[in-house]
């Protein structure tokens, strides 16, 4: 059952989406403004959120942006009143994933849900295998290899590797590695993450010093180019 963030501060229209998707089986999730939206988008874990944009306390435009701030990836539709296009094009930068402007057609805020809750089953599918270079990698089965060989990988590796292919070519920093991979408790630098990319590259890269793959962001972290493998 996919469950659906709304956050809508008018009463009735959030009402009339609530049934809507409850009829279709969706569990419902709702938020009546803006910071509480946010919250609920971080703690309840939505697979798709509707997002109004005129809010009280924070707007739907800063609510996207400050989601994929955080490294949240949820596909948001956002709702907007006005239907011009200087709205669309805000949240399409803020980083919404589509947009319906009020008042749409039940039936089209549906096919909508259904198209992004789609698009998240084919990514997350994909996930599942990574092709870097002549490196074949399975998450499933947590096996690497090269052709035959197989590539021996410490599982702070696959836990990189991981992330870097979660987050889709977008940066991870060495902070967000500290704090996912080694946790609060420990106290490795920064340095650490350097080392274990270093490791990493040693067995994927074909050259690691020239790596191809696995990319250093200046200042910053890293992040992963790949090949997408063939369906
Ligand atoms: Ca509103």
């Amino acid at each position: 059952m996919s469950r659906v963030l709304v956050i809508e501060d008018e009463l009735a229209m959030r009402h009339a989406l609530e049934d809507l998707l409850a009829s279709q089986g969706y569990r419902v999730i709702t938020a009546a403004d803006g910071a509480l939206g946010l919250e609920r988008a971080q703690t309840e874990r939505p697979d798709v959120v509707l997002l109004d944009v005129m809010l009280p306390k924070v707007d739907g435009f800063t609510l996207a942006a400050e989601l994929r701030r955080l490294g949240c990836k949820v596909p948001i539709l956002l709702l907007t009143a006005k239907g011009g296009v200087s709205d669309r094009v805000t949240g399409l930068d803020a980083g919404a994933d589509d947009y319906l402007a009020k008042p749409f057609e039940p039936q089209e805020l549906l096919a909508r849900v259904r198209a992004l809750l789609r698009r998240v089953e084919r990514a997350e599918a994909r996930m599942d295998r990574l092709q870097l270079g002549s490196v074949e990698i399975d998450f499933i089965r947590q096996s690497a290899r090269r052709g035959a060989e197989l590539l021996h990988l410490t599982p702070k590796e696959w836990a990189m590797l991981r992330m870097l292919a979660e987050a889709r070519g977008g940066v991870v920093s060495r902070e967000q590695f500290l704090d996912a991979i080694w946790g609060y408790n420990a106290f490795p630098t920064t340095r650490t993450v350097d080392t274990h990319m270093a490791a990493l590259r040693a067995k994927v890269e074909s050259d690691p010093s020239q790596p191809r793959h696995l990319l250093t962001v200046h200042g910053t972290g890293y992040r992963l180019a790949g090949d997408t493998p063939p369906d």
